[in-house]
C-alpha cells in the first residue's frame, strides 16, 4: 500500500519509505491511501478474541499488503508484551489502562512497533550498515523510543535531551539503559536538541557516512499501531455488555492517539463518538467551537505531555474528514481544563472511587463525567501511570492541597514538606529499577559542529 502526504505535493511513498523518512518532503504527514474496513463478522465475535488476535487482524488491514503475515504477527506480538486492559472506575466510566508497558505510558506501543518494523526492513536490505535513530526529547518521547528500540539489533539510538530540563524520573528512563542506546545531554533547551537533529538529517557528509532516521511521533509506524488498543477496549466492553453506546475520551496533545482511534472508527469500530480532552492548551477545542484553527504558543501545565500549541496530527484529522468542520464536530467534541480543575478531578475521583488518575487521564475522565449522556458508557484513555507524576499527583490527593486547590500556586507549594500526605503513589518495580540504574550520558554543546564531529567519530 502507498502513503500520500497530507500536503499532496510530495510523491507517494511505500511503507518502508514512509517509515524511514517519517515526514514527507513537502513537510506533510503520511496517510495510507486506503483504510480497509473490517468485516461485520469480526466485530460480532471480537469479544471472544484475545488482544493479540485482535491486534494481528488490525495490523493485517494496515500492513498486510507489505509484510507477510508471519512476520507481521511476530512484530505485533513482540510489541504487545504487556496488556492494555479496561478497569471499571465507577458505573459507566472505564479506564483503558495504557501504562503497563516498560515506560508506563501509551507511547510504548507505537515506539516498540516502529522499532520492530524498522528492524524488519533493515534485515531485508542489502545495506548491512547500522541504522542510527536520532530523537530529540523534552522528556517522555525519549524514554518510549529508547526503550522501544532497546536491544533491537542493527539499530543505534541517540536521545538528545536538554540538560537539567527533564525530570529525574524521565531522565533515568533513557540514561540508564546502555547497550544500543546513547543519551546525549545537550547544554541548551529542547529547541536546540531539535535543531541538532534536523541539521544532522540535512548534512550531506554525515548522511553519506551513516544511515540516519528519525522516530518522531508523526511516523506512521508509531501512530497507526495505537489503533490496536481501541479495538481491544471495544472487545472488552462488549464482553461486559457495555459496548452499545460507547464514548471514548482521549487526553490529547499532538492528537496522534485520538487520530488512531478515528482510523479505528473508519475501519468500522462501533464507537458512538469521541471526546478530545485538552488541558489549558485549547487550540482544538476552539477549532471545534469556531471552525477556525488558530495555533499558538503552548502554555505549561501539570499535564505537560499535552502542552502542544499546534498539534501536528490535526492535518490528518482534516484529511480524514475532507476538511469538513461539520463532519468532525458530528463525531468529536472537546473539553479543556485548567491545572486547578485537573487537580480537583484527581482528588474527587480518588475520594469517590479510590482510583488514582494521572494528570492526563484526569482530563479524559472529567470530560466523561461532564459529557456522558443517558444510556452511554464512557471509556477514557489512561495514558500514563500516576507514579510518573508522583509529586503532582500526591500533592493533589493530599487533603491540605485540596483546601487550597483553587490556587494553582499554593497547590504547587503543597508538594513540599509543609503538606501532610494522605496518599502515597506506589512506584511500580519497573520504574524503580530505572531509578536505581547508573546514569550514563554524553555531554554536548548546542553547537552543530560539535555534534557532527561526535557522530563522525563514531
Ligand atoms: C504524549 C502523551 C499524551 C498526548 O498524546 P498525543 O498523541 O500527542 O495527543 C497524553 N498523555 C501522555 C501521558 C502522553 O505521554
Amino acid at each position: 500500500m502507498n502513503y500520500y502526504s497530507t500536503n499532496r505535493q510530495a510523491p507517494e511513498a511505500t511503507l518502508e519509505e514512509a517509515v524511514v523518512k517519517g515526514l514527507a518532503s513537502d513537510r506533510g504527514l503520511y496517510m495510507p491511501e486506503h483504510i480497509k474496513a473490517l468485516p461485520k463478522e469480526f466485530f460480532d465475535t471480537i469479544d471472544t478474541l484475545s488482544f493479540h488476535e485482535i491486534a494481528c487482524r488490525v495490523a493485517e488491514a494496515f500492513f498486510g499488503d507489505d509484510i507477510p503475515k508471519e512476520d507481521l504477527d511476530r512484530i505485533v506480538c513482540d510489541t504487545l508484551a504487556f496488556d492494555c486492559p479496561v478497569a471499571e472506575v465507577e458505573p459507566d466510566i472505564y479506564s483503558l489502562e495504557l501504562f503497563h508497558g516498560p515506560t508506563l505510558a501509551f507511547k510504548d506501543v507505537g515506539a516498540r512497533f516502529m522499532a520492530r518494523l524498522l528492524q524488519y526492513f533493515i534485515r531485508k536490505r542489502d545495506d548491512s550498515r547500522e541504522v542510527n535513530v536520532l530523537v530529540a526529547t523534552s522528556g517522555d518521547t525519549g524514554s518510549a523510543v529508547a526503550n522501544g528500540f532497546l536491544g533491537v539489533d542493527g539499530i543505534h539510538v541517540y536521545v538528545l535531551y536538554p540538560k537539567g530540563k527533564v525530570s529525574p524520573i524521565q531522565e533515568c528512563q533513557f540514561t540508564t539503559l546502555g547497550r544500543n542506546i546513547t543519551a546525549v545531554e545537550v547544554d541548551g533547551v529542547f529547541d536546540d536538541c531539535q535543531r541538532l537533529v534536523k541539521s544532522a538529517f540535512m548534512d550531506e557528509e554525515l548522511c553519506s557516512k551513516m544511515v540516519l532516521t528519525s522516530a518522531n511521533s508523526i511516523n506512521v509506524a508509531r501512530f497507526l499501531p495505537q489503533a490496536f488498543y481501541y479495538f481491544n477496549a471495544y472487545a472488552r466492553m462488549k464482553a461486559l455488555g457495555k459496548a452499545d453506546e460507547l464514548v471514548i475520551s482521549v487526553p490529547s496533545g499532538n492528537f496522534g492517539n485520538i487520530t488512531a482511534g478515528l482510523f479505528a472508527h473508519r475501519m468500522g469500530l462501533p464507537v458512538k463518538r469521541f471526546i478530545a480532552a485538552n488541558n489549558a492548551n485549547d487550540i482544538f477545542y476552539n477549532y471545534l467551537l469556531s471552525g477556525v484553527y488558530n495555533p499558538k504558543a503552548s502554555v505549561q501545565t501539570i499535564a505537560n505531555a499535552m502542552d502542544v500549541g499546534d498539534p501536528s496530527n490535526f492535518a490528518r484529522i482534516l484529511d480524514l474528514y475532507g476538511n469538513s468542520h461539520e463532519r468532525i464536530t458530528s463525531l468529536i467534541s472537546g473539553a479543556t481544563y485548567t491545572d486547578s480543575q485537573i487537580r480537583e478531578t484527581m482528588l474527587n475521583c480518588y475520594r469517590h472511587t479510590g482510583y488514582i488518575l494521572d494528570p492526563h487521564g484526569a482530563c479524559g475522565y472529567r470530560a466523561l463525567k461532564e459529557g456522558l449522556r443517558e444510556g452511554e458508557t464512557g471509556v477514557f484513555l489512561e495514558t500514563a501511570h500516576p507514579a510518573k507524576f508522583k509529586e503532582t499527583v500526591e500533592s493533589a490527593l493530599s487533603a491540605e492541597s485540596a483546601s487550597s486547590a483553587e490556587s494553582a500556586l499554593s497547590a504547587e507549594s503543597a508538594s513540599s514538606a509543609e503538606s501532610t500526605l494522605s496518599v502515597e503513589v506506589a512506584i511500580p518495580d519497573r520504574l524503580a529499577a530505572f531509578m536505581q540504574g547508573r546514569k550514563q550520558s554524553t555531554p554536548m554543546t548546542a553547537d552543530f559542529a560539535d555534534f557532527k564531529a561526535y557522530l563522525m567519530g563514531r
